[in-house]
């Protein structure tokens, strides 16, 4: 369809940079965000949503339409109407892409995004068995780069985001602990950013996957009230969110859930029992079907493949992770009170009756009882939820500072 550009106020001239922090860049988040929700939406419509003047939001909608974020979306007049045309806006998802690099234990997942949240391409890359940062980034440059090529259908890359468990300090872009993969205080802009040439960013995936349910999700407007996103894969992580914002706390370290107490005999190498991490996360799952003489090799991808298969024992052993998960959720519940509580678990992403089940033990645990059970939910991305917790990484700081970001690139 063809579309017209919004006119500039600035057309012929050049205009300021702005860094993104001043009321303007705030203004344009601001317009951004409200396109992203309502749109195809109306001039008057955002100007309500954000409180600002019918001048102010034009000027807003005409500089994000100068870097191609937003676009007018003429709609065919009623044939009754009368006066000036109704021409909503809407985002433009035609020239940017988000790339995403997720790096789990034992394989990376390359993603490309579009601005609204949509997942255009997803790859999945095994680590070889050298898992030191220096090789696995110079292989994952490569792989993105011809990721890229061969998926961006020219579309300018906003940036690459990278998601990854354990402990993750965004300001500095530094992973600063992962135990899976043995790293410690990782550099991951000079290891991935430099050899490819774009801005990247990097942070923890269970905070990632909370600003990307903030932005995206199905409980986005509870989300963005309170939300507790609880992330159980090969590592266990937490993100606490508030008044629209990611909780960081100093060093970035808040949400490291690993340790919480949910009863059984798991060793842990902290040396206690029956901590969340030892008995829910997938290696745990792995062994105890070793254990039970299902599996021959801890293989938590045949857990799942058996669960496609619909075999009862993997049923059974993931029914009895979620209850394990449902015990630390009731602990989180309490203390956080939060309006949503998001579990991106594998088994739940799969199985409704297994969100029944990990509801059913919060309320068995909850001090409030199946009050509070109902405000656990299973994440909005089901099974891609890990290429798009990287993905989300670059499109929140779009949507937080949409001048500053495609200033950069
Ligand atoms: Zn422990």
């Amino acid at each position: 369809m063809p579309t017209t550009l919004l006119a500039s106020p600035h057309d012929g001239r050049s205009r300021p940079l702005d860094t993104g922090d001043g009321r303007r860049g705030q203004n344009a988040a601001a317009v951004l965000r409200a396109v992203l929700d309502q749109g195809p939406v109306a001039r008057s419509t955002i100007g309500r949503v954000t409180g600002l003047s019918g001048a102010a939001v034009s000027r807003q909608l005409a500089e994000l339409a100068d870097l191609r974020l937003v676009r007018e979306r003429p709609v065919r007049a009623q044939r009754q109407a009368v006066g000036r045309p109704h021409v909503p806006v809407d985002i433009d998802v035609r020239h940017h892409v988000a790339a995403g690099v997720h790096i789990a234990v034992l394989h990376s997942t390359l993603v490309l995004m579009d601005l609204r949240g949509r997942v255009l391409a997803e790859e999945r890359v095994p680590h070889g068995p050298d898992r030191s940062p220096p090789t696995v980034f110079a292989d994952l440059a490569r792989r993105t780069a011809a990721f890229l090529d061969a998926h961006g259908a020219g579309r300018r890359p906003l940036g690459v985001g990278v998601a990854t468990g354990g402990w993750v300090d965004p300001a500095r872009g530094v992973v600063v602990r992962h135990r899976g993969l043995d790293w410690r205080d990782v550099p991951v802009g000079p290891l991935l950013g430099e050899r490819l040439g774009l801005p990247v960013s990097v942070d923890g995936h269970a905070r990632a996957l909370a600003h990307a349910e903030q932005l995206f999700g199905d409980e986005r407007e509870r989300a963005r009230s309170s939300l507790v996103h609880l992330f159980v894969g090969n590592v266990v992580d937490a993100a606490i969110a508030t008044g629209g914002s990611v909780h960081e706390g100093p060093n970035a370290a808040a949400g490291h859930v690993s340790h919480l107490p949910v009863g059984g005999d798991a060793p842990c190498s902290c040396g206690r029992r029956g901590c969340l991490a030892a008995t829910a996360a997938e290696r745990a799952v792995a062994g105890r079907a070793v254990a039970a003489g299902r599996l021959r090799t801890p293989r938590f991808a045949d857990v799942l493949a058996a669960l496609d298969a619909d075999e009862r024992w993997a049923l059974d052993l993931l029914r009895d992770r979620v209850r394990v998960v449902g015990r630390a959720a009731a602990l989180l519940l309490d203390v956080i009170n939060p309006e949503v509580l998001v579990v991106c678990e594998a088994g739940t992403a799969r199985r409704p009756e297994l969100l029944a089940d990990l509801r059913a033990e919060v309320a068995r645990h909850s001090h409030r009882g199946g009050e509070v059970a109902r405000r656990v939910v299973a994440g909005s991305f089901g099974t891609r939820a890990l290429g798009v917790a990287a993905g989300s990484v670059v499109l929140r700081e779009t949507y937080d500072r949409p001048l500053e970001l495609a200033a950069r690139i």
